[in-house]
């Protein structure tokens, strides 16, 4: 295991400013998410930290060890991507066993460490199989196996879900997430998903452009986004943004209710709000409509929780409020986040 750090890193291809002057920490044992639309620099940044590119400017530490030009054999690492690149003619004893063998690691040693790892993924009694005979996420423990008996310092997971079906990859997700706590590996997880990034990430790393936007744990991004990039990029749907005369003011669809509702002691801005339309999602419903009245015309969407008897009328004017300790504000100009608030710790016990 290993603390890595990334030291004012850049990556430039041609002209292109893939990676823009990025400094980053992870922490011994953490597991950190990239984040970030496609094109970001996400892999780009991942491919430094493995020695698959070579950073045009700045400096990599793996451990104590400056690791910014060794070859990706001898930083101690291992990469899980997208596609697994298992041998199919190979049990999965043998597809766990390979980097031993390539080492010339003899039988017994061999063997301990294979029932180790498929151990820790939960393997043991698939061990004869060969990949074809194993489900998606199966074959994904396989390929953490595989990378787990080379006894890495860090992870690095590039989209390793990408290829599994949304019931799957919630699942593997969950999986990977316990395997992560049993053998605190430090791990960089490279994903677009932002629900992804949420349910595995200790920390979160938004990037846009080649740059961070911001690095916190799941709460701090979605309760404080650093920006309005960040606010309306985290979250489905994204934070409703209302541009008023000074500033920008943000609020999420879930703390947008009916006033009526709030509980009489909370502190809370009261927004007109014209719905057109509602979409029904089991649990919630969304309203799609306007905001109004003494803010400008602005189309906003919010989230009531179906137990709660509300019903709209469609195209007329009703009363919404937000928690004041849930408003956000921006600045107009640079989008950046002005205050932090202290979020209401219990947000559904604020409105009865
Ligand atoms: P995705 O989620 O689509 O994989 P990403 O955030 O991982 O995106 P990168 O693959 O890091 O993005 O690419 C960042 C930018 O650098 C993109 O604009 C891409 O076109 C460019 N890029 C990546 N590799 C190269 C290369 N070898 N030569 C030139 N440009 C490249």
């Amino acid at each position: 295991m290993a603390r890595v750090e990334i030291k004012e890193i850049s990556k430039i291809f041609a002209d292109h400013n893939a990676v823009n002057n990025v400094s980053l920490t992870v922490e011994d044992g953490e597991f950190l998410v990239l984040l970030g639309p496609s094109g970001c620099g996400k892999s780009t940044l991942l491919r430094m930290i493995a020695g698959l590119e070579l950073p045009t400017y700045g400096d990599i530490f793996i451990g104590e060890r400056r690791a910014t030009r060794l070859q990706p054999k001898d930083r101690n690492i291992a990469m899980v991507f997208q596609n697994y690149a298992l041998y199919p003619h190979m049990t999965v004893y043998e597809n766990i066993a390979f980097p031993l063998r390539v080492r010339g690691v003899d039988k017994q040693a061999t063997d301990a460490k294979v029932q180790w790892a498929a151990d820790l993924v939960g393997l043991t009694r698939m061990l004869k199989r060969k990949p074809r005979q194993m489900s998606g996420g199966e074959r994904q423990r396989i390929a953490l196996a595989r990378s787990l008996v080379r006894d890495p310092d860090v992870f690095l997971l590039d989209e390793p879900l990408s290829n599994l079906d949304a019931k799957l990859r919630h699942s593997a997700r969950e999986e990977l997430r316990q395997f992560q706590d049993r053998v605190g590996v430090t791990s960089i997880y490279v994903t677009h998903d932002q629900v992804e990034a949420m349910g595995l990430g200790d920390r979160i790393v938004v990037m846009q452009a080649g740059t961070v936007r911001q690095v916190g744990t799941p709460e701090e991004i979605y309760l404080h986004p650093a920006d309005t990039f960040v606010a309306t990029f985290m979250g489905s749907p994204p934070m409703n943004l209302v541009e008023t005369d000074g500033l920008t003011l943000g609020f999420r669809p879930e703390s947008f209710l009916p006033a009526v509702g709030f509980a009489s002691d909370i502190a809370v801005t009261p927004i007109t709000f014209n719905v057109h339309r509602v979409e029904y999602l089991g649990g919630d419903r969304l309203l799609y409509g306007n905001v109004m009245g003494s803010l400008p015309n602005t189309a906003a969407i919010a989230r009531i929780p179906s137990s709660v008897a509300y019903t709209p009328i469609l195209g007329s004017e009703a009363k919404f409020a937000v928690a004041n300790a849930d408003l956000r504000r921006f600045d107009k100009d640079t989008g950046k986040a002005i205050e932090q608030h202290k979020p209401v710790e219990n947000r559904r016990a604020a409105y009865v």
